[in-house]
């Protein structure tokens, strides 16, 4: 219904977002693939031109040993940001990714002020148009439908486009059979967009809904940061949920939360291990070792359960 709700505001030519012809591209046009797309940190945070300062263990690392340690620290394992597209090529069959969706453009549907001038300089820092890249591809020969977010594009913030893509994503999962990965990484839902941004929590809900009651698998890969809206909808929404290590998971940040309820909050709270030892989460998946536990699952579930065939 929402869905509809979509396409009537959009023939209006007043909507959410303006749609032009759909192309699907290949991985080999995708040109944002920046060389050194994980996390960047401001200039100057940065100790010296290509080295970055670890988060973890205070390190001075060079940028093309992180790079080629898949954006994680060799010398504590800290997990840095990574770039959606980054993420998608390390996890998918080299060449296999075909990309959906790629014409659909955000407007500014409230007129919020400064709004229009935000997306272009978010466009132009990220050279994403929105802050979620959808498609399909195979991990280990195995198909799927795929997702990443891209913390780049406005704080992986979710508006109409974002959820907008994932429903689409899962809707054509559901048409072709196949099972859905979505990484997440999230501010929460755009306030830029109010109310409509809060819809695409129960549109993207109810996609996935529809992909249950097809029997097709779901996993939800949770990264650093997944916030607000986005967790309180499909992030959490995976037959299994995966985190990466010490990733920051939940909804309100820590400091609302105290001064709510008026109570300091226990060490590690809003962690992936916190939230593994409680039950959030079904595991923690060093990035490393993402591809095959992706791989593993996906095979596991086509063989409907049986892993000795
Ligand atoms: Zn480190």
């Amino acid at each position: 219904m929402l869905k509809d709700l979509f396409h009537k505001k959009n023939s209006q030519d007043k909507g959410y977002a303006v749609i032009t012809v759909q192309k699907e591209r290949s991985a080999k046009e995708l040109d944002y693939a920046a060389k050194y797309s994980f996390e960047k940190k401001k200039v100057e945070e940065e100790p010296q031109e290509g080295l970055l300062t670890c988060k973890g263990c205070s390190a001075k690392l060079n940028k093309d040993e992180v790079a080629n340690n898949k954006g994680v620290c060799p010398q504590c394992s800290h997990h840095f940001r990574m770039r959606a597209i980054d993420r998608i090529n390390m996890t998918v069959d080299s060449g296999s990714f075909i990309e959906y969706d790629t014409d659909i453009r955000t407007v500014n549907p409230l007129e919020f002020e400064g709004y229009a001038e935000k997306l272009d300089q978010a466009r132009e820092k990220s050279s994403l148009e929105e802050a979620v890249v959808t498609g399909e591809a195979s991990i280990d020969k195995s198909p799927c439908v795929i997702c990443a977010m891209d913390s780049a594009f406005m704080m992986g913030s979710m508006g109409s486009v974002v959820g907008e893509k994932i429903s689409r994503a899962v809707e054509k999962a559901i048409e072709k059979s196949l099972p859905v990965i979505i990484f997440a990484t999230s501010g929460g839902a755009r306030m830029q967009e109010g109310m409509l941004s809060l819809m695409q929590m129960a549109k993207t809900s109810a996609a996935l809904g529809k992909l249950d009651d097809a029997g097709l698998l779901y996993i939800s890969v949770l990264t650093d940061p997944t916030t607000g809206g986005v967790t309180a909808s499909f992030a959490m929404l995976g037959d299994i949920i995966i985190a990466e290590p010490k990733a920051l998971i939940g909804f309100a940040g820590p400091r609302v939360i105290e001064q709510t309820i008026r109570q300091k909050l226990p060490e590690g709270f809003q962690r992936a291990e916190f939230l593994e030892e409680r039950g959030f989460v079904d595991m923690i998946v060093h990035r490393h070792e993402m591809r095959d536990k992706l791989s593993s699952l996906l095979k596991i579930h086509s063989m409907g359960g049986d892993i000795n065939e």
